[in-house]
């Protein structure tokens, strides 16, 4: 509710979220859109626990955070929330297949090795298991980050620029990915994005403009859902 995050800079305070409040189902895929610096990135930090806000609260699964000592927001971004990066963050020194279980094992899931495989199937590389990092394409290397994603079974799925790298064939490839899986898990889908294409196959399109965010409707006006 009404989310305000306000940062020290040598230049004194500086209020990048301005009162957001955002409501979001679960299943629901909500695309974010808007400028550089406007706040994107720092929403979704503070949506899947990575920052805390200034004020205001955030509920995942009935639970406010700010309820959680750093323990259990550590179990919780483990357990219940992933994240994909625009510059995939892979681990250099593991093959694909050792990137995927790591957070299988990391979360103590029985038969990680045996999930990893069917992950990495799902997303078309069951062929590429012993490939490090520098060996893929960055297309491929998305789509690993996307099986690491997904391996745990995330409730939500934060993704950041998720295709801001990639060429548009492999780009639609990445998104082809992440509605199946939204689809089949009834994973709940933010996603930052430049690309409009994108952001149309999601439910929801918002607008994110200096710290304040707008619902786009279908007649392309736009509403803020926040305070001024
Ligand atoms: P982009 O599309 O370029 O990724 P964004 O919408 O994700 O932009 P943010 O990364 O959320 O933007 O940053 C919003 C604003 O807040 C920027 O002006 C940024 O410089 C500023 N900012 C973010 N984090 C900090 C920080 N820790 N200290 C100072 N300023 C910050
Ligand atoms: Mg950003």
């Amino acid at each position: 509710s009404q989310l305000v995050k306000t940062v020290k800079t040598q230049e004194g305070d500086l209020t990048i979220l301005k009162g957001i409040n955002l409501d979001v189902k679960r299943g629901q895929s909500v695309a974010i859109l808007g400028p550089s610096g406007s706040g994107k990135s720092t929403l979704l930090g503070l949506l899947a626990a990575l920052d805390t806000p200034s004020s205001g609260e955030i509920w995942l699964d009935g639970e406010p955070l700010s309820g959680l000592n750093e323990e259990q927001k550590a179990a919780l971004r483990k357990q219940k929330v992933s994240f994909i990066f625009q510059s995939f963050m892979l681990v250099d020194t593991l093959s694909e297949l050792e990137n995927v279980m790591l957070p299988a094992e990391l979360a103590g899931i029985k038969d990680a090795r045996d999930k990893a495989k069917r992950m990495l199937e799902r997303v078309g590389l069951g062929h590429r298991l012993a490939h490090y990092p520098k060996q893929l394409s960055g297309g491929e290397q998305q789509r690993v980050a996307i099986a690491r994603a997904f391996i745990c079974d995330p409730q939500v799925l934060f993704a950041d620029e998720p295709t801001g790298n990639l060429d548009k064939h492999n780009a639609d490839k990445v998104a082809d990915m992440l509605f199946a899986l939204n689809q089949e898990s009834a994973t709940t889908l933010i996603l930052v994005t430049h690309d409009l294409h994108l952001a149309q196959r999601c439910e929801r399109q918002l607008l994110m403009d200096d710290g304040q965010l707008f619902e786009q409707r279908a007649d392309s006006s736009s509403q803020v859902i926040g305070e001024r």
